[in-house]
């Protein structure tokens, strides 16, 4: 890869009526043991790219923003295809639409983006065995200490330190 910078990934919903693009690569791939996320798939995890929302370029149709409740309390707004109602994308917790977790299995090529780490692994299904080498976290983490430096760097640019 001579410029991983410009590499971009397309995805969309199962009706192709919703179709975007990531214009980078993500920040951070998350894959989520936890109970909610078992439910809101229907599966044993979901893998989240978290990406700035500007690198998100819609190609064609456009999402509808579905109010739903989240583990934190905070609400998360998952954006779907208004027709398939496919989940493309979420963001959380009253931040606005800065930071958006794309479900990585609506990519088209969802093996490019692998897990970065496995996180509320308490709560994993049992026959799901971690041979990956990725980081295996009980619950959540702290980015800073996980986190490549320049996915660091592009999220304080949307997060101003405090
Ligand atoms: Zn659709
Ligand atoms: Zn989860």
């Amino acid at each position: 890869m001579a410029n991983p910078g410009s590499e971009t990934f397309d995805g969309g919903c199962t009706c192709r009526h919703v179709r975007y693009r990531l214009t980078s690569r993500p920040l951070f791939v998350n894959c989520c043991h936890c109970t909610w996320c078992q439910r809101e798939t229907g599966s044993a995890f979901a893998i989240n790219a978290m990406i700035e929302s500007d690198r998100v370029r819609l190609l064609a149709g456009e999402p509808e923003c579905i109010d739903t409740p989240s583990n934190s309390g905070k609400g998360q707004i998952i954006a779907r295809c208004p027709k398939c109602h496919i989940a493309l994308w979420s963001n959380y917790g009253g931040l606005g639409d800065v930071l958006r977790f794309v479900r990585v299995g609506t990519l088209d090529e969802p093996d490019h983006l692998p897990p970065d780490i496995h996180i509320f692994t308490a709560s994993k299904q049992p026959w799901v065995k971690l041979d990956d080498g990725k980081p295996v976290m009980k619950e959540y983490y702290k980015s800073a200490d996980y986190w490549p430096k320049e996915s660091l760097e592009r999220r304080a640019k949307i997060f101003p330190p405090r």
